[in-house]
């Protein structure tokens, strides 16, 4: 099997992380139930004990159209995708436009926009031992029930590509900080906003280290610099036991942490 030094402090979206050998999946043989699977890393942060990590290889990033469905591989990228549909004048994947992430990643999380989701228009996924069609698969907002790394998934085709929906969800993403996140941190809970709850706190913008709660978007963990994993894990630790005294409520993540000694 062949492996790849990834440096998570430049490959993921929040710039946090470790140089450390990351496992290329090519051919479904070289996949085991000990490795944990990555996309472009935009909903993850990494810590220095990471679990065994793996990546699907180049051969997995092309976009088809076959038997009138499109056919888009597991390791390609939203941007690759909008492009595609441009070209082709294919609907309802312009949300993708500003949406960062890899197909695999993409269908695992159901990453969406207000009411455009990947879920929408999804006909099946392909894993290494199965197809599953979109009603086999358990999936709500921000989660699936999928256990094997997506290798490709199919999607039914609507014709009219909509370059003003791209402006109206680039104008509504004009409030989020362009300093390194990994998006939202936190799900809504059930009735409440989770930037809103953050921002009661009064803990916005107060930074620890370089990593702090944004003051454009409370819900975003900002990294002004060279952020540390112990200081992004110290703010979320905060909010989650502040929130829970304070409002007697839960906040569940919604970014992805992969360390040993985390978990
Ligand atoms: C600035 C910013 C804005 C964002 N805005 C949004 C938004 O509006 N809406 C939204 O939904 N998300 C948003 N996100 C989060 C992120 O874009 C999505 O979660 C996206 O789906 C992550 O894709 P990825 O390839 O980077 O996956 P990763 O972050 O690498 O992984 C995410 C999860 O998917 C799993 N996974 C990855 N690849 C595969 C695969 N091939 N097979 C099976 N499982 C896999 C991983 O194990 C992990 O659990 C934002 C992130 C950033 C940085």
């Amino acid at each position: 099997m062949n492996y790849k030094k990834i440096n998570f402090a430049k490959y993921s979206s929040i710039k946090i992380g470790p140089i450390i050998n990351v496992a290329i999946l090519d051919q479904c043989s070289d996949y085991s139930k000990e490795f944990h699977i990555i996309g472009g890393c935009n909903n993850i942060l990494v810590g220095p004990n990471p679990p065994k990590l793996m990546m699907l290889s180049k051969k997995f990033n092309y976009i088809k159209i076959e038997n009138n469905l499109l056919k888009i591989g597991g390791a390609t990228p939203s941007g690759q995708i909008v492009s595609f549909c441009k070209k082709n004048n294919i609907s309802n994947f312009e949300f993708l436009a500003h949406l960062p992430g890899k197909l695999g990643g993409l269908v695992f999380m159901n990453a969406g926009v207000k009411e455009y989701e990947i879920f929408n228009n999804l006909v099946e996924i392909t894993t290494c031992s199965h197809k599953k069609k979109k009603c086999e698969i358990d999936f709500t907002y921000r989660k699936t029930d999928i256990k094997e790394p997506i290798l490709e998934a199919s999607f039914k085709i609507e014709k009219g590509f909509n370059s003003q929906r791209v402006l109206d969800l680039k104008k509504m993403r004009s409030n989020q900080p362009s300093d390194p996140s990994a998006g939202s941190c936190f799900k809504n809970p059930p009735q409440h906003f989770a930037g809103k709850l953050i921002e009661e706190l009064k803990i916005k913008g107060i930074p620890y280290g370089s990593m702090e709660f944004s003051t454009q978007h409370a819900n975003f963990l900002i990294n002004k610099g060279d952020g540390q994993f112990k200081d992004a894990i110290s703010l979320i630790n905060k909010v989650q036991k502040e929130v829970y005294s304070q409002f007697n409520i839960k906040m569940e993540l919604e970014i992805e942490i992969l360390d040993k000694n985390y978990l």
